[in-house]
């Protein structure tokens, strides 16, 4: 069960008035807010433990350097992954599916090789994949959608040639909110001997996930998405995967060895870590995944759903409205637009009303192609959200329709 009433209470941003109105914040899917304690994860790192880590003789660098392997471990376990050594922190999904599309990409896949996309990616895993076909002349594919905006999975088997080697898909639409059977995903790409990365900003806040179960071969979120600090984010790689792939960035600490003649690079997870990293963010992320797992990421999908179903079956009421993303597994994303009203318009008067949503393509360009829109308003829940916002929700959108009628 999720006491809604005091998770709000660990959120105090949820207190503010915005133009003298409370402060309702359906815009999670873009950046969720931070919990109290992700707060002081990040004071306490920089109050009273702050050193650099790695190769520090002094004890506060050792014991920095030890919160930060730690926070590698929380996130080994949150993934259920094998080892901790195949987690690698990045600075957010963006970089994670850049190192991933340009370190393995560069090695393995060559001109004429075809990596298979979906119509529903955030530009994040779109733009990585063609600058490697810029760089090495490979090929696009693109799965597409039936009529409920779920991937057309007998479309995904007919696309596979014996050309294909990768996939990468979204886990779920960040448009749509639609779940996609990323298992059955992973095992039709395995069977044709391709690899898979899922993009998983999307579902690591609202669904379980198990990198092992699903057999992925690379797995990438963000930190600010599932409630913790901005600038961190995580690849999970397999680990045969992540040996065989050379680093993305060279620098400091992904180094064994260097001399101007040769440099020896270091083992994983440090050979993807260039530079120093985000050490405060990784022990604020691990904050905020105990956070997370405390609630229960069961008692988070079932009290999401009730308020996704609460929220469509509210909003299907007003007359004119279409809603984008119909699947039959949904996570708590709800894109709409009604009548000719420009989504920008219907946000700009929500927004006057102290409802934050958001308006336009959600950096996925050729989903809205394909649905034929230039955007949408969309409204992205999360566990501290309330009916009683839902109510209000819906009343300012019935207020925007009374206005432009
Ligand atoms: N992938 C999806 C599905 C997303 O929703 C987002 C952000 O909205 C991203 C990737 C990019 O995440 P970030 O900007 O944190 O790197």
């Amino acid at each position: 069960m999720v006491d809604v009433n005091k998770i709000r209470q660990d959120f105090p941003i949820l207190e503010r008035s915005i133009y003298n109105k409370p402060l309702i914040y359906l815009d999670n899917g873009a950046t969720t807010q931070k919990p109290r304690c992700v707060v002081e994860a990040i004071s306490e790192g920089y109050y009273n433990t702050n050193a650099n880590i790695h190769r520090g003789v002094h004890f506060l660098s050792q014991e920095a350097t030890e919160a930060h392997e730690n926070a590698r471990k929380r996130v080994q376990k949150f993934l259920n992954a094998e080892s901790s050594d195949e987690i690698i922190f990045t600075r957010g999904t963006t970089e994670a599916i850049n190192l991933a599309a340009s370190s393995y990409g560069d090695k393995f896949l060559k001109e004429g090789d075809e990596v298979i996309l979906s119509e529903m990616e955030h530009h994040a895993n779109i733009v990585p994949w063609q600058m490697l076909r810029e760089r090495k002349g490979i090929v696009i594919k693109v799965i597409p959608m039936n009529d409920k905006q779920e991937l057309d999975m007998e479309a995904y088997r007919s696309l596979f040639t014996e050309n294909t080697k990768f996939v990468s898909v979204t886990h779920v639409s960040n448009v749509l909110g639609t779940v996609n059977p990323v298992k059955e995903i992973i095992d039709i790409a395995h069977s044709h001997n391709a690899k898979v990365l899922i993009d998983g900003a999307q579902s690591v806040p609202h669904l379980k996930v198990d990198v092992q179960a699903l057999d992925a071969d690379f797995y990438v979120f963000s930190a600010h998405k599932i409630y913790g600090p901005t600038g961190i984010g995580v690849l999970y790689g397999k680990k045969e995967l992540l040996d065989a792939m050379p680093p993305y960035q060279g620098g400091g600490e992904m180094i064994a060895t260097v001399s101007f003649d040769k440099t020896v690079y270091n083992e994983l997870p440090y050979k993807f870590e260039a530079g120093t990293p985000d050490y405060i963010g990784s022990t604020a992320l691990a904050r905020a995944l105990d956070y997370v797992e405390d609630i229960g990421l069961e008692n988070i999908e079932a009290y999401e759903a009730e308020l996704l179903e609460y929220a469509t079956s509210e909003l299907k009421q007003i007359p004119g409205v279409k809603i984008y993303g119909n699947a039959s597994h949904k996570s708590a994303v709800l894109s709409f637009l009604i009548n000719d009203i420009h989504h920008y318009d219907m946000g700009m008067i929500l927004d006057k009303q102290g409802i934050a949503v958001r308006t336009g393509h959600h950096c996925a360009q050729p989903l809205m192609s394909a649905l034929g829109i230039e955007g949408t308003v969309r409204a992205s829940f999360s566990f501290y959200n309330t009916k009683d916002e839902i109510d209000m929700f819906i009343r300012g959108v019935k207020r925007a329709v009374d206005m432009f009628s």
